[in-house]
């Protein structure tokens, strides 16, 4: 490996989402957090110029660091060419197949990456698409979508974005970065929250679809009524029955209901 101040270096491009790591303190912390153990299959989201990918590969560990940037791969393959333990794949982590990575591999996935925040969220929902292949992730996102994430019910900040990743995995919130962090800084602060993955969903979900439908109408009008917002999924159901049947007051606003009244909402839609 190159030591860190021979590596070579490009502007950062606006379109990938590249405000990279420049303080070094901070990359070890984000290591730290991940526990990385003896024998664990690591895989960083978008390595950049390695800031985190270095710290990782001294970890008796094997890194997939999986990069979209053609002239960063390029960089990367140069700079890791002699660690045996980091592997730079070329590729687009919203269509990069983890579970095949995992499955292949046998073993469960750590996930590591400071997230290019334009596709932080898809991205994210990506990953939880392939939580049978994880074990646990640490993830950076700007500060204002890891509050969303991480919010509680009755939050102005509760929503779509909170209720799936608090049903699969158990999630904290563990460092705050200023701007300063980054080069280029971005405007906002950011924040890494860890996400261990749970063995199966917190709560029964008969139809994950459906309850994604019952999220996203009850947050797409989130003042009106539940009773009304959720008309659109299908008019010709008794709503009555269905709020009665599960003991939700039908005038309550999408907000104030837990993961769990959600996923009870949902399997009543049947
Ligand atoms: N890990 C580096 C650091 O902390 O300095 C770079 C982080 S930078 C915020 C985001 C990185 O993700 C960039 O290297 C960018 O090229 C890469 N990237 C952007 N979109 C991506 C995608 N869809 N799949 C994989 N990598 C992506």
């Amino acid at each position: 490996m190159s030591s860190p101040s021979s590596f070579p270096r490009q502007r950062a491009k606006k379109r990938f989402g590249q405000n990279f790591l420049a303080d070094s303190n901070y990359a070890a912390k984000i290591v730290d957090i991940a526990e990385i153990k003896t024998g664990d299959i690591v895989v960083e989201i978008g390595p950049g110029h390695g800031a985190i990918t270095r710290l990782l590969a001294e970890k008796d560990c094997t890194v997939y660091a999986l990069e979209i940037d053609r002239d960063l791969q390029k960089i990367l393959g140069e700079t890791f060419s002699g660690t045996e333990n980091v592997r730079i794949i070329a590729g687009d982590a919203l269509d990069f197949d983890f579970v095949s990575l995992g499955e292949e591999l046998g073993r469960p996935l750590k996930i590591v990456a400071n997230l290019p925040y334009n596709v932080a969220t898809p991205i994210l929902f990506r990953l939880l698409e392939a939580r049978c292949v994880i074990e646990n992730m640490v993830l950076m996102f700007q500060k204002e979508v890891a509050l969303r994430i991480a919010a509680k019910p009755g939050n102005k900040q509760f929503g779509a974005l909170s209720i799936f990743p608090q049903l699969y995995a158990d999630i904290r919130s563990e460092l705050l970065l200023p701007p300063g962090a980054f080069k280029p800084a971005p405007k906002v602060y950011s924040s890494v929250l860890s996400f261990t993955i749970l063995k199966r969903p917190r709560f029964y979900v008969s139809d994950e679809l459906m309850l994604k439908k019952v999220v996203s109408s009850a947050f797409s009008q989130r003042r009106k009524k539940l009773i009304n917002s959720l008309k659109k999924i299908d008019d010709s159901a008794d709503l009555s029955s269905i709020f009665k049947g599960v003991g939700i007051d039908p005038s309550r606003r999408a907000e104030t209901l837990s993961v769990e009244e959600f996923c009870l909402l949902a399997n009543a839609f049947f």
